[in-house]
C-alpha cells in the first residue's frame, strides 16, 4: 500500500464540477479583489462559526498579526502563547514588536496549561493566544475568566479547529478575536493561501476591514497605517463550495479517530486524550511512542506516510535564537521527541485505516 499523509487532490476531485464552475464565475466576473465572492464566503463562515463578523484575510499568520494590531499591541507589550505550537503563533507577536511569553502545555491535552497562566501575567501582559492544537479546543472558560480579571484580551488561534466545539458551542467567538487559516492542508482548505478573523465585536470587525485593505474604507482615503492582506475572491469562491462539505468531512475524520482509538492496542502507544467537554475537528491524530523515529521508519517501509507536528518547538528554532530571552520550554521539547501524526484525512478508505492500525499494532 501507498498511503499519503493527506491527499490534497481528493477534495478537488470530489467537487470538481462545483469548484470549476465557481472559479469560472470569478474569472468571468472581472472582479478580482474583495467584492461579492469574498463577502458571500464571509457570510457563510460567520454562519458556520456562529460569530457575528467574519473578515477574510490573506493567510493564518496575517490573521494573527492583524488581530494583535487591532488590539494595538506593540513594543513593550507581552503576549502569552503556548510553547507547543506552530511557529506562526509566536511570529505574529514578534511582527508587532511585542514580547512572546511562552507557557508549557498540559501534558495530557498538549494545549496551554491553565495552571501556569496566572503566574505569567505581568502589568505588561496585553493578550493570551490559546491555540486549539490538533483541533482540540483549549480549556477556554478558565482562560476567559483570568483574562477578564486582568483586563487582557483573548485571541484564539483556530487554524486547526474548523468545526471544533467547546462545551457544545462551535469555535468562532468565545474569545475577543478568533483567527483562522485556510492553508490547503487545514480541515477547510483553499487552493492556495487564505485566512480569516471572526469576532462578535463590531468595532474590531470594522477596523479589521480597513486594516486588511491599506487602512482604507473609502478608496484612496487612508485612516490608518494598514496592510495588504485580503482574501482572494478565487479562494473565497472555492471555500464557499467546500464549506458545505466541512461537516461531513469532519464526521469522517471523527469516524477514523474512533477506529484508531478503539483498535490500536499496541501497549507502548499513547493515544490522544480527549476531555469530555470538547468535540475535536481531528485536524491531526497524534500518538506518542517512546521509540517514535523507529516507528515512523517502520510505517514508512510499509508505505504509510506520517508527519511530526512539530519536530522543533519555536523556542528551539534558529529564528528565535537571537532573542534576548532564553526560553526554557522543556516540556514542548520533550513532547516533540515522542509524537507522531497518523494520516486522518477525510478521504482515507476503511481499508487504508485498517492497514494503518494493523501496522501500528504489529510494531514491536
Ligand atoms: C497553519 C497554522 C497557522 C498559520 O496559517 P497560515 O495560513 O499557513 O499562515 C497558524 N497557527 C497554527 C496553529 C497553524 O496550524
Amino acid at each position: 500500500m501507498n498511503i499519503h499523509f493527506l491527499d490534497l487532490g481528493a477534495a478537488y476531485r470530489e467537487l470538481k464540477s462545483e469548484i470549476d464552475a465557481a472559479v469560472e464565475r470569478v474569472l468571468t466576473s472581472g472582479r478580482y479583489i474583495l467584492g461579492p465572492e469574498v463577502e458571500a464566503f464571509e457570510d457563510s463562515f460567520s454562519e458556520y462559526t456562529g460569530a457575528i463578523h467574519s473578515i477574510g484575510v490573506a493567510n493564518g499568520l496575517d490573521a494573527l498579526h492583524l488581530a494583535l494590531k487591532v488590539l494595538e499591541i506593540g513594543p513593550g507589550d507581552e503576549v502569552i502563547v503556548p510553547s507547543n505550537t506552530f511557529i506562526a503563533t509566536w511570529l505574529a507577536v514578534t511582527q508587532c514588536g511585542a514580547t512572546v511569553v511562552p507557557i508549557e502545555p498540559n501534558p495530557l491535552t498538549f494545549n496551554i496549561n491553565i495552571e501556569e497562566i496566572q503566574a505569567s501575567i505581568s502589568p505588561r501582559t496585553k493578550a493570551i493566544i490559546p491555540v486549539h492544537l490538533y483541533g482540540q479546543p483549549a480549556d477556554l472558560d478558565p482562560i476567559l475568566k483570568i483574562a477578564k480579571e486582568h483586563n487582557i484580551f483573548v485571541i484564539e488561534d483556530a487554524a486547526q479547529a474548523h468545526g471544533s466545539e467547546y462545551k457544545d458551542k462551535r469555535i468562532g467567538a468565545h474569545g475577543d478575536l478568533v483567527t483562522w487559516s485556510f492553508y490547503p492542508g487545514k480541515n477547510l482548505g483553499a487552493l492556495g493561501d487564505g485566512g480569516a478573523i471572526t469576532t462578535n465585536n463590531q468595532y474590531f470587525a470594522q477596523k479589521l476591514r480597513a486594516l486588511r485593505n491599506y487602512g482604507s474604507r473609502i478608496k484612496y482615503v487612508h485612516e490608518e497605517l494598514g496592510f495588504n492582506s485580503r482574501l482572494d475572491p478565487l479562494q473565497a469562491a472555492v471555500l464557499a463550495v467546500k464549506i458545505a462539505h466541512l461537516d461531513s468531512w469532519n464526521e469522517r475524520r471523527q469516524k477514523i479517530a474512533e477506529l484508531y482509538i478503539n483498535r490500536i492496542n499496541n501497549k507502548k502507544v499513547i493515544l490522544p486524550y480527549v476531555p469530555e467537554w470538547v468535540k475535536p475537528s481531528w485536524h491531526l491524530f497524534v500518538i506518542q511512542h517512546p521509540e517514535r523515529d523507529r516507528l515512523q521508519s517502520f510505517l514508512q517501509e510499509a508505505g504509510i506516510q506520517t508527519l511530526i507536528h512539530y519536530p522543533i518547538p519555536p523556542n528551539k528554532q534558529q529564528a528565535f535564537s537571537k532573542q534576548i530571552i532564553n526560553y526554557k520550554c522543556n516540556l514542548a521539547e520533550e513532547i516533540s521527541k515522542s509524537i507522531l501524526s497518523l494520516p486522518i484525512g477525510p478521504h482515507l478508505s476503511d481499508e487504508e485505516v485498517s492497514f494503518i492500525i494493523k501496522k501500528v499494532n504489529n510494531f514491536a
